[in-house]
């Protein structure tokens, strides 16, 4: 049975009806373009084939009634009018962050019961968090004909993650989970969100991409991450700019003179890194893909020496995997462990795999878990059935 049928049946089971329809919401990795998105810069990622599911049903009285395959089992009621920031916790804060930002937004959504399953791994930077937010909003959108933009719910759906779960992240990957197309790399410019669907298809190219969920997470994640946003905004400020994106690669040496020393490194990286990703762009839409490869691992040597969020697991993933032929490897997400990508000629991806899984096994970490990526389609609404 599909995923959606298989949420569509496990919802009859839950809540004992039929739900009136079934919506997939993507993860994605990050070609290139890390940590840029708060600086209102640039990215490109994609969207992965696998997704999360929810199935939904509206509610006349008013209740939010939660349940996920990953849950503990039990179902979560809450009560939409009495939604606010605090007013729920763990998983069950994405999906009524959503209710509660439409419902902030202005727009008449009522309740209803939703149950959730995902191939998307949860904690692995592949935005399991985006997935299951944009899934919420765009059958949110559907069931009441809101009719919004999808650049519109990416943003509610970001404003759930900022404010209902207390992750102060930029609005990447939501835009990647709503927006990206089947066969593209999605070239986002964060302060306009102006979009352009960039042609990448791997499999004409020869090439393969693998994604190297590392298994770790570190807790120093989280504060890190509002330490960095409030750097670059320091920075920002210092210079007299909007923004790190104001900053053109032409004029850093004199702005890093004009700095203190600890802003330094992250104003180096989320400069470069806006002009990878122009570089990244330009060689795709070039046909060369297969030169991205330095590219992306100028990417990770700017995120390991200079922003500081890569790990000895990532780092590891990218030399092990370069050792072995990639073309290019990076980690991808915010960084303190998650996953890497690695760009490969299509041939070499068992033998970069087993590399990566043999250099873990030697280190001592437990073993990777390896996908491979192809550029799949953004959320929309599922068939059922099938
Ligand atoms: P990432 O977005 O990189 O996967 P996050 O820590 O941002 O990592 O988000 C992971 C969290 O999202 C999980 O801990 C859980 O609370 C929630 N989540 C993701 N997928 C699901 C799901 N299918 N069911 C319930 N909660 C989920
Ligand atoms: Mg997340």
């Amino acid at each position: 049975m599909s995923l959606p049928a298989a949420t569509g049946a496990a919802f009859r089971q839950v809540f004992g009806e039929p739900p009136a329809g079934v919506w997939a919401a993507p993860g994605r990795i990050n070609l290139i373009g890390e940590h840029t998105d708060y600086n209102d810069g640039f990215a490109l990622p994609m969207a992965l084939p696998q997704t999360t599911v929810v199935a939904v049903r509206p509610r006349t009285d008013g209740l939010l009634r939660l349940h996920s395959t990953r849950g503990d089992g039990r179902v979560t009621v809450l009560d939409t009018e009495a939604l606010a920031p605090g007013a729920a916790d763990g998983w069950a804060r994405y999906p009524a962050g959503v209710l509660w930002a439409l419902r902030e937004a202005g727009h008449p959504v009522g309740g209803l019961d939703l149950h959730v399953d995902s191939t998307v791994p949860a904690g692995a930077g592949l935005s399991s968090s985006a997935a299951l937010e944009c899934a919420v909003a765009l059958a949110c959108d559907d069931l009441h004909t809101l009719g919004l933009p999808r650049t519109e719910l990416a943003g509610l759906a970001q404003r759930a993650e900022n404010a209902f779960a207390g992750v102060p992240c930029g609005i990447m990957d939501q835009i990647a989970s709503l927006c990206c197309t089947e066969g593209a790399a999605l070239h986002l410019d964060s302060r306009s969100l102006a979009l352009r669907q960039v042609p990448f298809d791997l499999a004409a190219e020869g090439l393969g991409l693998l994604v190297i969920d590392t298994r770790v997470s570190h807790d120093l994640g989280d504060g890190a991450y509002a330490a960095l946003r409030a750097g670059c905004e320091r920075a920002a400020g210092l210079l007299g700019l909007p923004a790190l994106r104001d900053l053109p690669p032409g004029d850093l040496p004199p702005a890093l003179g004009a700095l203190p020393p600890e802003l330094v490194p992250l104003v180096r990286h989320v400069v470069t890194e806006n002009a990878r990703v122009g570089e990244a762009v330009a060689l795709l839409s070039a046909g060369r893909a297969a030169d991205l490869g330095p590219v992306l691992t100028a990417g990770h040597a700017s995120l390991r020496d200079d922003y500081r969020v890569s790990c000895p697991e990532t780092d590891l993933a990218v030399s092990a995997a370069l050792a072995a032929g990639a073309l290019g490897a990076r980690m991808t997400g915010g960084g303190f462990g998650g996953s890497v990508i690695a760009l490969t000629p299509a041939e070499a991806a068992g033998t970069v795999t087993r590399a990566v899984t043999g250099a873990f096994a030697r280190a001592g970490h437990r073993p990777p878990a390896v996908l491979r990526a192809t550029a799949a389609p953004g959320a929309h609404r599922a068939a059922p059935a099938g």
